[in-house]
């Protein structure tokens, strides 16, 4: 289908994309990798005035790994994450995350950015960046401002951010080297979205018990979730295979799917305990990342 007419930007500084964005207010779109926003072009279900490209605003491709965290230009690529060796040690929770992430063409394009912006409840990004405790670095025609992940998704293809503002940069805290953790994702083919996903980690005190874990959920509602009780279960005890059956009986009570073309909401919370029941498996296992990936 061919795509509704638009005036079309390129700007050389981030500055000049603010500007736009906040001159049309509310009728330009920024686009970065196009994947998803021509398919909602294509579909009509948007309808811009203005397209703002990104690809030429300076600095928004730097992956930047330090010992405070791992941060991630906007415009970091799919295929940047997975070609970059340092974040398998730097953030392997995030590589594995990506690998699933559609198919190796969508791969060269797609940004986190872009992703994250969009905020499809079923996509990987949002759920790790919650997961991980991220924030969004973003610029506006008010400023900047940091946006807790937690704060970040309001809905389905819905965030925080205002009409004129601009995700710049993406901040992971610091990942620990032993710090256990695992991704597990079920789709009906390789590289599609998640009919569920989960992300757990957890550090270990000096007996091994679980101490500070985080699990999000992806696919399984209007936006990704954490799910406190399922942590509330893990925390201060050895993952065993008590634990983790309780842990996975705890996510399925804490879910609340609807059902759609591709599941019931029956299946989708049963999906949801049995990803985070495999995922919690590998955590136990303490796998290096290169057995981990779901590439095609
Ligand atoms: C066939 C197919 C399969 C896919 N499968 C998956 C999958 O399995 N998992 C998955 O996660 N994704 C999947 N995707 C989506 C893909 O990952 C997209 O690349 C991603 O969701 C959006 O990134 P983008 O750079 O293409 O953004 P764009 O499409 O360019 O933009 C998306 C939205 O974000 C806004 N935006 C872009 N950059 C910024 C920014 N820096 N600040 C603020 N707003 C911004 C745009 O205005 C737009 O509203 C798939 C796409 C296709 C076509």
């Amino acid at each position: 289908m061919k795509l509704p007419p638009f005036e079309y930007a390129c700007p050389t500084a981030l500055s000049e994309a603010v500007a736009l964005l906040a001159a049309h207010d509310g009728d330009a779109k920024l686009i970065a990798g196009g994947q998803s926003l021509v398919p909602m072009l294509a579909f009509r279900l948007a309808a811009p005035a203005m397209l703002v490209d990104l690809r030429k605003v300076p600095d928004l491709r730097k992956i930047d790994i330090a010992a405070s965290g791992v941060t991630l230009g906007a415009m970091v690529r799919w295929c940047d994450i997975l070609g970059d060796a340092r974040l398998r040690t730097a953030h392997p929770l995030l590589v594995a995350a990506v690998s699933h992430v559609a198919h190796y063409q969508i791969r060269n394009r797609g940004t986190i950015g872009g992703s994250i912006a969009h905020a499809d409840p079923a996509a990987e990004m949002p759920g790790i960046v919650l997961a991980c405790d991220a924030e969004m670095a973003v610029v506006g025609k008010a400023g900047a401002r940091v946006i807790k992940a937690a704060d970040f998704f309001i809905g389905p293809l819905t965030t925080a951010l205002a009409s004129d503002e601009i995700i710049v940069e993406i901040r992971f805290p610091a990942w620990p080297a032993q710090r256990r953790w695992g991704f597990q994702e079920f789709a009906r083919r390789r590289g599609d979205f998640a009919m569920a996903a989960a992300a757990v980690w957890y550090d270990q005190d000096g007996g091994g018990k679980a101490k500070d874990a985080h699990v999000g959920i992806i696919g399984v509602g209007d936006r990704p979730q954490r799910l406190p009780s399922v942590e509330a279960v893990l925390n201060g005890l050895a993952v065993d295979e008590a634990t983790i059956g309780r842990a996975e009986a705890a996510a399925s009570a804490a879910v609340d799917p609807q059902s759609d073309i591709h599941a019931s909401a029956e299946y989708r919370r049963a999906l949801a305990g049995t990803m985070v029941e495999r995922a919690l498996r590998d955590a136990v296992s303490a796998a290096p990342v290169s057995t981990r990936l779901g590439e095609e």
